[in-house]
């Protein structure tokens, strides 16, 4: 709120400039310029930086998986759609739990592990997408993340990433898109020796993030 009255005024300011240059303007064709540079110091106000804050999600009890994203209240929803029917005819089923919304917000490493696959489909009809696999060989336990916007700078396969460390950001790509240009969602898979598992009992809830189902 703080920034948005920040812009209301920035905007009286430019507006009070504008009519102070004007007057010259009927006066000599100079006034052009002037009237850009007076403008100048309201376009200088910088952006508002509270959206590149990360919090840290709520912290991990023994046997549950960490939330896997910097939920922002009331832009987060799971719905209960592991194992739902995908392809023509239930050909498949979908392995993941989908986490809707938070369209730009931080994704999170939910164990410390290596990094073994990075997928780099940025188109939006087909597969998973930008997204990651993450191994964790002492407990044999992969995750993977796909329809990701962005992945973090600097990761490369092979990298091993922290529990809690940025590894990319919620996006659009992939089957994702494929219908929607809003349907922003993480696909977030579970698989324990590498059988595909709901991970939604052992998610540990957050704060900012509905359940339904
Ligand atoms: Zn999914």
């Amino acid at each position: 709120m703080i920034t948005a009255s920040l812009g209301a005024v920035a905007g009286v300011v430019a507006t009070t400039k504008i009519v102070e240059a004007a007057l010259p303007g009927s006066i000599g064709g100079a006034a052009g310029a002037l009237q850009n540079s007076e403008l100048e110091p309201a376009d200088r106000i910088p952006a508002p930086t509270t959206t590149t804050t990360t919090t840290m999600p709520p912290p991990v009890p023994d046997g549950q998986i960490m939330f896997p994203i910097d939920a922002r209240e009331g832009e987060c929803w799971i719905s209960d759609n592991f194992g739902d029917c995908r392809g023509t005819n239930c050909s498949r089923s979908h392995e993941g739990l989908d986490i809707s919304g938070n369209r730009g917000a931080d994704i999170f490493a939910v164990i410390t592990g290596r990094l073994t696959k990075k997928y780099t489909d940025s188109g939006k009809t087909y597969g998973a997408g930008h997204g990651w696999t993450l191994y964790d060989e002492t407990t044999d336990v992969t995750f993977k993340y796909f329809h990701m916007g962005t992945h973090a700078a600097g990761l490369q396969v092979g990298d091993t990433v922290q529990q809690g460390q940025v590894i990319g950001t919620v996006g659009n790509t992939g089957t994702s898109g494929a219908n929607s240009d809003t349907n922003y969602h993480l696909h977030f898979e579970y698989r324990p020796g590498y059988v595909p598992t709901d991970p939604r009992p052992l998610l540990v809830r957050h704060p900012n993030c509905t359940f339904y189902g």
